[in-house]
């Protein structure tokens, strides 16, 4: 407060020596743009000694970060009522900055505290009166680094209008931009497609530099730390530049090929951001913060020849490239065509961020094509995957099964005859005791003097006499009835529930066809047979069965051989 007040005594006396600005008249309630009614003037001190040469325009002047800006502009109410009003800066970035009306002097800047500003709010606000049909004469100096500024005059009323339509106007632009972010993110994650990230950081890093919210917010928690602000804000701009090259790249790439000039445009990307870091570090804020609009223009010229290459080489992804950037190309070339002093009566602001947003839709729409093109592929190529894998688990599952036949019959069939083998017999006899088949047939078949064929035409032609033997024997087997190789040169033949004249009248069939059996080319080997078969009586077991069967085989040897013995 000590400050506040020396700093009016040493003003009043410096006001005396300011002289007189152009007047501007106060005549209603409508906003007034100063900025063409200031008066300028440059010096090495706070001081004015009065022969200091004052300029309409501040562009005019040069001077250094030491020197001091002194401006001047003198309002007239051209009204017979005394009117309250607001000074104001908007998006002001001045390090420090006097202010006086006369009666009220007020110090503050990017460099203080929030707390010094009159009026607190991000833009600098300097209540001033205006008694009826009288002037005021505003005036002060800057200080230090300044990046910009702007003079206005209007009403509290209409600040707080104008200051709550911007805000909602940037709330509705961040409700967009944040929910881009939070569907990329999303796609992200869900896809690790690195366009969406890209795209997630851009316009994150471009929406919140564009509205400097970290800087306000940093302001607002940490108000004795000015600082955070333009570290946030330079941090931000150097993102912007970043992740548009990284954008660029990753919305043009063609599948796994490079994109045209992608090396330059990383070798350039990183020398802005080794240059950045070098200015912040060794030379000034300001530098720092101008060095990236510098590495704007050149940046969109190599984008433009990217996508003119890329297109060329016949990238559809390059024509949506620059159908989704004419938005915000459109709404970027107004403002500069304002910035120029164009008339175009249209809010540059509003217009970029339109530009912005349907710029970013665009985008959006364009990689979700790009993605469900994708996916599409790969769900095809899912399909082709999945058809190939059914194709070999057939083939497999044939196989297997042609296998398990396989096993199935070595299991269960005599390998050289093919009847079926001890074990089938074994089992057709389980099953007869499982089903309490009341009677079963049982007749054993034994070669006669089969040693002899074996030594003395040899062991081949013996096979072939008991192959002869499974010939006859094969037809027997039904579902009731199994004929199978015992052992050697013994056969088995079983029958559920026989019918004993039937059963009968089979086996002597068969003895007949055995005597029939001529071997070609051993036409001279008689083959005989014995059979011994019963039918199973009441109560009797099975094996006591198999022996009574056994005993008429034995009985058949005896009575001489060939016989059939019931
Ligand atoms: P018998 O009239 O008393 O039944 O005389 P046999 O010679 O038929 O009886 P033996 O039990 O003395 O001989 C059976 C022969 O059957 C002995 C064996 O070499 C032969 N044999 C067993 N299995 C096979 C085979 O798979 N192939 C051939 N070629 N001979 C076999
Ligand atoms: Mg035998
Ligand atoms: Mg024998």
């Amino acid at each position: 407060m000590k400050i506040l007040k020396y700093w009016v005594i040493v003003w009043l006396l410096l006001t005396s020596f300011i002289g007189n600005a152009a007047e501007v008249a106060w005549i209603g309630d409508s906003q007034l743009n100063l900025d063409e009614h200031m008066e300028f003037t440059v010096t090495d001190s706070d001081t004015l000694v009065g022969d200091e040469k004052w300029l309409s325009h501040d562009k005019k002047l040069s001077r250094s970060k030491e020197q001091y800006l002194h401006f001047r502009v003198s309002i007239q109410n051209r009204q017979s009522i005394e009117h309250s009003l607001w000074l104001v800066l908007p998006f002001p970035a001045i390090k420090h900055i006097t202010v006086t009306d006369g009666l009220n002097t007020w110090v503050t800047g990017d460099a203080l505290n929030f707390s010094t500003r009159p009026v607190e709010s991000p833009d600098y606000i300097f209540p001033v009166h205006l008694k009826a049909n009288q002037s005021t004469q505003l005036s002060g100096f800057m200080q230090g680094e300044i990046l910009r500024y702007s003079f206005t005059l209007n009403t509290p009323e209409q600040v707080t209008a104008l200051y709550r339509h911007n805000v909602m106007r940037d709330m509705a632009f961040f409700g967009a931009m944040s929910t881009l972010v939070i569907v990329s993110l999303i796609i992200f994650l869900a896809t690790k497609y690195y366009s969406y990230l890209s795209f997630a950081v851009f316009t994150f890093a471009f929406g919140a530099w564009f509205f400097r919210v970290f800087g306000y917010g940093f302001e607002l928690i940490w108000p004795n730390y000015p600082q955070i602000n333009d570290i946030s804000y330079g941090l931000l701009l150097y993102s912007v530049m970043v992740s548009s090259s990284w954008l660029t790249i990753s919305l043009l790439k063609r599948q796994d090929k490079k994109v045209a000039f992608q090396n330059i445009v990383m070798a350039y990307t990183a020398l802005l951001m080794i240059s950045g870091l070098f200015s912040a570090l060794f030379l000034d804020l300001n530098t720092t913060l101008v060095i990236p609009l510098y590495w704007f223009f050149p940046s969109v010229l190599l984008a433009f020849f990217i996508t003119y290459k890329e297109f060329s080489a016949g990238s559809v992804k390059a024509l949506w490239f620059i159908f989704a950037m004419l938005p915000f190309s459109i709404s970027s070339a107004i403002v500069v065509a304002i910035a120029l002093g164009l008339n175009i009566p249209v809010d540059p602001i509003g217009s970029l961020m339109l530009g912005l947003v349907s710029t970013c839709l665009l985008l959006t729409v364009m990689i979700s094509t790009y993605l469900i093109k994708l996916l599409q592929s790969q769900r095809d190529l899912e399909q082709q995957q999945a058809y190939a894998l059914e194709k070999l688990v057939n083939e497999r599952t044939q196989a297997l099964e042609a296998s398990n036949q396989l096993l199935q019959e070595l299991a269960s069939k005599d390998p050289l005859t093919k009847l079926p083998n001890r074990r089938s017999l074994d089992l057709f006899v389980d099953d007869c005791i499982e089903h309490n088949a009341k009677t079963i047939g049982i007749a054993l078949l034994d070669l006669d003097h089969f040693k002899r064929v074996n030594d003395t035409y040899g062991h081949d032609v013996g096979d072939i006499v008991l192959c002869q033997i499974a010939a006859l024997l094969q037809p027997l087997n039904t579902a009731d009835c199994i004929a199978g190789r015992f052992g050697g040169e013994e056969f088995a033949i079983i029958q559920r529930l026989p019918e004993k004249s039937v059963f009968a009248a089979t086996l002597k069939a068969l003895h007949l066809r055995v005597n029939q059996i001529v071997i070609p080319n051993y036409e001279s080997i008689e083959v005989r047979a014995c059979i011994g078969w019963v039918i199973s009586e009441e109560d009797e077991t099975i094996s006591d069965c198999f022996r009574r069967a056994d005993k008429r085989l034995y009985q058949a040897k005896d009575q001489g051989r060939n016989q059939l013995v019931p």
